[in-house]
């Protein structure tokens, strides 16, 4: 009876792996069809820390490069921060066995950002930066045409929300962009995956983990706080996430407040309906306006009234 039940739960196992995968590849897919991300004979460096979500990014796409119709090749990049206690030896065992071609760029950034930081002084910031700065330098050496992280949709929303909340700007973390310093176009394939699959995946394929913690920084609070918070909201309102991710593409720059981005101040009635305007309806804003019959005008709901 045990070894029934072994059976069935082992294909069950395998099913729900199977349908994840398949999640995961639709939505990578997807994504850098939208952004067109990779093109023909593109060299796309991964960058690799060791977190699950680069570690995923990179099977992945090895898995992609294997049945896609354009050819792009692909380089691993760790950067080896000199952190006490990294298992140095970890990721160049794994990526050998997968046969990936990679780099290991060894930087004591830790030394530096330790001597520059006061003690109980969060770090992330200036390590991030030299962090950066030498990836740029190393995609360079290596001629990647393209710079691949790992940074996945719920990480697109908290940095939305991160950016209204505490630094007032309508600002998220973009699927592709140019680098600061313009050499590099840099990309983030899952941009539309939710981290929780990663989770599952990381699992699933038992990727070589290294914890970000080594450094023994604490991490960023407001950060940590706003992650919850996303987290919550899905558990209440399941979609949330995936709403506002989309919400990120469907901008209506005439229903913000940016004069830099909509003409204000010369805005006249041209007597055209706007299919954007203030004549769509929103069951959850009580004050929203209905949108009427043609000879009927418009009329503002009031709380608490049908
Ligand atoms: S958690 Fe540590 S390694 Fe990561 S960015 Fe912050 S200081 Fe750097």
């Amino acid at each position: 009876m045990n070894a029934l039940n072994d059976a069935a739960a082992a294909r069950k196992a395998a099913f729900e792996a199977n349908k994840l995968s398949k999640k995961l590849h639709r939505l990578v897919g997807q994504a850098i069809g939208d952004f067109n991300m990779i093109e023909d004979g593109d060299k796309v460096m991964v960058c690799l820390s060791g977190g699950k979500d680069s570690h995923a990014l990179l099977d992945i796409l090895l898995e992609m490069r294997r049945r896609a119709p354009i050819r792009f090749d692909l380089v691993a990049v760790n950067l080896d921060q000199k952190q006490p206690g990294f298992p140095a030896e970890v990721l160049p065992t794994y990526l050998r066995s997968l046969g990936v071609p990679f780099h290991i760029e060894n930087q004591d950034t830790y030394s530096i950002v330790k001597s520059h930081v006061p003690e109980g002084k969060t770090m992330c910031s200036l390590c991030s930066r030299l962090r950066r700065g030498i990836l740029y330098r190393v995609a360079r050496e290596l001629g990647a045409t393209k710079i691949a992280l790992g940074h996945h949709r719920d990480d697109m929303v908290v940095t939305l929300l991160m950016n209204m909340f505490f630094g007032s700007r309508l600002k998220g973390m973009p699927p592709k962009l140019v680098s600061d310093d313009g050499q590099h176009v840099v990309i983030r394939p899952l941009a539309y995956v939710a981290e929780r699959d990663l989770e599952r995946w990381a699992e699933h394929r038992q990727f070589p983990i290294i914890p970000c913690s080594l450094c023994g920084n604490q991490p960023n609070l407001q950060r940590q706080q706003i992650k919850a918070m996303v987290r919550e909201w899905e558990k209440q309102y399941p979609g949330r996430t995936d709403n506002m991710l989309t919400a990120m593409s469907k901008v209506v720059p005439s229903h913000l407040m940016d004069r830099r981005l909509y003409p204000f101040e010369t805005l006249r009635a041209q007597g055209v309906p706007d299919p954007e305007g203030d004549i769509a309806f929103d069951d959850e804003d009580p004050h929203a306006l209905l949108a009427p019959p043609a000879s009927i005008e418009p009329v503002r709901l009031q709380k608490g009234k049908p």
